[in-house]
């Protein structure tokens, strides 16, 4: 069955990917980076984009090695703002300099560096290559470059790198929280495998079992020692990497990032997009989608307790909202207008009438006896995955992110209707579940216990 397949292979994952052709993983892989440029590229010249850390970290090595091989390497490209991240102008910037001459760049940094490289190269017309050096998100070896424009942090289109190079001493000796970072983002997998599940049972979105066994095949071996990883061990830290790049290589497979990221990645867009910042700055990708990844197993723990085969279709038919009344439920959640615009426009795209919605309804009551079994064999209880995300030195509360309980609680809600992909969210909203599953998660019984109601604030 599609949920227990085999682990496979990073070359079986490369030949199933679009874009990307190589991947150089291990330890002091560091020197054979010219080796790879020239297997990718023949001999242009190269051109290293870092900022003044990763140079130090990674880019003398790298650009010292192009220098005792003989190859053709400009001069880095250096970013050298103090609090560089990955904003517009400077993808203008990059692209404005490489219209100068045809070296191809090397993207040597993790999801920063790499987001501007990615879409600065693909705009002035050429392929690129990076060298990772924390395992920080799945991004790396992902298509598209998650740019802020206007204000607003937007996904462009674009290739993902034509080779990736992943020394794992470099990755090792990372910043303090960023190889948390990619874990929390890795361990995401999990619920977004259910969501997937979910979607591919009612019949809404088929599995593609190619990207499925790239990314779930290995999943659990991947995060099993989250302590190793933040005590830097190398294993552990080459398993995460792995599982990182695994999963860039199936959304390129399937042409869809369904394959790694569900309902909790929607938390972590609602609170980019409302330009949540903690302490002064936006919390890591990794860190936003660790607390969504608790936030939808504490979910998915609730809908797992219910008996969903003796669902009142009827009942919920009858509940169930006009596409008038959800407009303005939308308009009532959201005062941002490019929020709420996006609101609008996905929650049209998932709207329902009523007859359809009792049709997915009664084959959820036929199905849920076995899907469930298969949704508890995918997903891991909200308390492990605590544990877990605990061990590898990851944020488990949502206050440690800047997020209050109320916070939290509303943004179910929020990004229920923020994306038209179907998730544990909306299957809650369906059955009429998750005012109840709320209640419960945020009572006195539950993880996130909110106290008397009068006392709430967002
Ligand atoms: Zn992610």
């Amino acid at each position: 069955m599609s949920e227990s397949p085999q682990r496979i292979s990073i070359t079986e994952a490369l030949s199933a990917a679009q874009d990307t052709r190589c991947l150089e993983l291990g330890s002091g892989v560091l020197n054979r980076t010219p080796e790879v440029f020239q297997q990718l590229f023949g001999d242009k010249p190269a051109l290293l984009v870092a900022d003044t850390n990763t140079l130090a970290a990674a880019g003398q090595a790298v650009q010292e090695a192009f220098r005792r091989t003989g190859r053709a390497c400009r001069e880095p490209f250096i970013f050298t703002d103090p609090k560089l991240y990955a904003e517009h102008k400077l993808v203008t910037e990059l692209e404005e300099a490489l219209k100068g001459h045809d070296a191809i760049p090397v993207a040597v940094g993790s999801g920063t560096i790499n987001d501007l490289t990615k879409l600065a190269s693909h705009r002035a017309g050429r392929p690129y290559m990076v060298v990772a050096t924390a395992a920080s998100m799945d991004g790396y070896t992902a298509y598209g470059a998650s740019i802020t424009y206007q204000g607003s942090k937007q996904t462009f289109s674009c290739p993902a790198p034509a080779g990736v190079v992943a020394d794992l001493e470099v990755i090792c000796a990372a910043p303090e929280g960023m190889n948390a970072s990619g874990y929390a983002d890795l361990l995401a997998k999990v619920p977004a495998g259910a969501d997937w599940l979910l979607a591919d049972a009612l019949g809404l979105d088929t599995i593609d079992q190619t990207a499925w066994a790239i990314v779930q095949g290995g999943l659990r071996a991947a995060v099993a020692d989250p302590a190793g990883v933040r005590d830097r061990n190398v294993e552990a830290v080459r398993q995460l990497t792995e599982g990182l790049m695994l999963g860039g290589f199936a959304m390129q497979s399937a042409r869809s990032s369904r394959v790694a990221s569900g309902a909790e990645h929607q938390f972590s867009h609602l609170w980019d997009m409302q330009h949540h910042v903690y302490k002064g700055r936006a919390p890591s990708h990794g860190f936003k989608v660790g607390i969504g990844t608790l936030a939808v197993a504490g979910l998915y723990d609730d809908l797992l307790s219910r008996k969903l085969e003796d669902l009142d279709v009827a009942d919920c038919c009858a509940q169930w909202p006009s596409e008038g009344e959800c407009e303005r439920a939308v308009r009532a959640l959201f005062r941002q207008e490019d929020v709420l615009a996006v609101a609008l426009k996905e929650s049209r795209a998932k709207w329902v009438d009523a007859a359809a919605l009792g049709g997915q309804l009664e084959t959820l009551r036929r199905i849920w006896p076995d899907l469930k079994g298969r949704l508890r064999e995918q997903l891991i209880p909200r308390s492990e995955l605590k544990a877990m995300l605990l061990a590898v030195g990851a944020p488990v509360e949502p206050q440690q992110i800047g997020i209050s309980r109320a916070r939290l609680r509303a943004s179910y809600e929020q990004a229920y209707y923020l994306r038209r992909r179907f998730t544990a969210l909306d299957l809650a909203t369906r059955c009429g579940l998750l005012e109840p599953a709320l209640d419960a998660m945020f009572g006195p019984d539950g993880p996130w216990p909110m106290g008397r109601p009068w006392s709430r604030k967002i």
